[in-house]
């Protein structure tokens, strides 16, 4: 952190100044210009408490972080890519990441059958809630832990991964035997108890960006899951709230290079949930894989106009199958595999 003094400040408020960071245990360089002097605070751990002691102390003109706030998700901090690594797979290398599945598990034959067409679409990643987090108490809320028993079949039966959202801390120790990839939601992307609890635990998060988040609010959410030790952290671009309606987001593509020069975590892109419409899935995906996204996560399923849950943006098994080609080639100019 840089403070900027003031040009008429006095040796007594210099030295005031100087006393104040020394207190809160930080290193100092001051440095003589030729119009003004500058403190190089040096260590800073609690940048918010020196700001507040010091922006109205008599003799500081600005304060000046140098350093990004979100220390661990940074690439200043980490300058090589993160690579996730789950089982044999990996997010974050050469090979695009397709996580797909059903908004929400609904019945066990049904989510078998569609999990194996998946995967033999070369899918390795299976979506699908069990705990719903819908913006209306009235909607589907998931089969909770029923819905378990089939992640777990279908998890024994086809080898695939299984992606599943967790709501709330509580649930963290029992969903692990579960699930290979924790999701947390939108709505709860500012949840610190449950960012704070999957810290803890030895297991990847995909942290979907709160869709009014900004996107230091989502890299100081995915440092609050670094902080307590757990390194697998994969961001989540599903759309953030816009005036527009035609879509049920506006999904920010532009969060993905920005992503790339801000950190070294790997960053998704969700379509389904940012248009809320299957038509705009395909293209919003090929543009994803074209800005350099590390994978996708759709919303497929059998029978759409029967899902119990995001019917409208769900792909039938067919058009994500077609799409998929489409994507590919995407991913080939790009230098990257799928
Ligand atoms: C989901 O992936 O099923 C979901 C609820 O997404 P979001 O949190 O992005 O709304
Ligand atoms: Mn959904």
């Amino acid at each position: 952190m840089i403070v900027a003094l003031s040009c008429q400040a006095t040796g007594e408020e210099i030295t005031s100044i100087l006393g104040k960071i020394h207190a809160q245990g930080y290193k100092t360089r001051l440095i003589h210009g030729e119009m003004k002097n500058i403190v190089h605070v040096i260590g800073v751990t609690d940048r918010e408490r020196l700001i507040s002691s010091m922006e109205s102390l008599p003799g500081v003109e600005q304060l000046i972080p140098i350093i990004q706030p979100f220390k661990l998700a940074s690439r200043e901090c980490h300058p090589e890519n993160s690579i996730i690594k789950i089982n044999e797979t990996c997010i974050g290398g050469r090979e695009i990441a397709i996580i797909a599945g059903p908004c929400a598990v609904e019945s066990e034959a049904s989510f078998i059958e569609t999990a194996h067409l998946l995967k033999k679409a070369g899918v390795k990643f299976l979506r699908a809630g069990v705990f719903k987090p819908g913006t209306s108490p009235y909607t589907f809320q998931g089969l909770g832990e029923k819905g378990l028993e089939t992640l777990t079949a279908v998890r024994e039966e086809t080898g695939l991964l299984i992606v599943t959202e967790v709501l709330s801390e509580v649930d963290v120790p029992l969903l692990s035997h579960y699930v290979d990839i924790f999701q947390v939601g939108s709505r709860n992307m500012h949840n610190i108890a449950l960012l704070k609890t999957l810290g803890r635990f030895n297991k990847p998060v995909l942290l979907k960006r709160g869709f009014s988040a900004t996107i230091e609010d989502w890299l100081m959410s995915a440092e609050y899951i670094l902080s307590e030790g757990n390194p697998g952290v994969i961001l989540c671009e599903r759309g953030i709230r816009t005036f527009e309606k035609y879509t049920a987001y506006t999904l920010d593509l532009s969060s993905i290079p920005v992503i790339h020069q801000l950190s070294h975590l790997p960053v998704i892109v969700d379509p389904s949930h940012a248009s809320g419409s299957w038509r705009y899935v395909e293209a919003l995906s090929k543009a994803a894989v074209a800005a350099d996204a590390d994978g996708l996560l759709i919303v497929v399923h059998p029978d759409p106009a029967n899902a119990v849950s995001h019917g409208t943006q769900s792909l039938k098994l067919d058009k994500f199958l077609d799409m998929m080609k489409n994507v590919r080639k995407i991913a080939e100019k790009m230098g990257r595999s799928l």
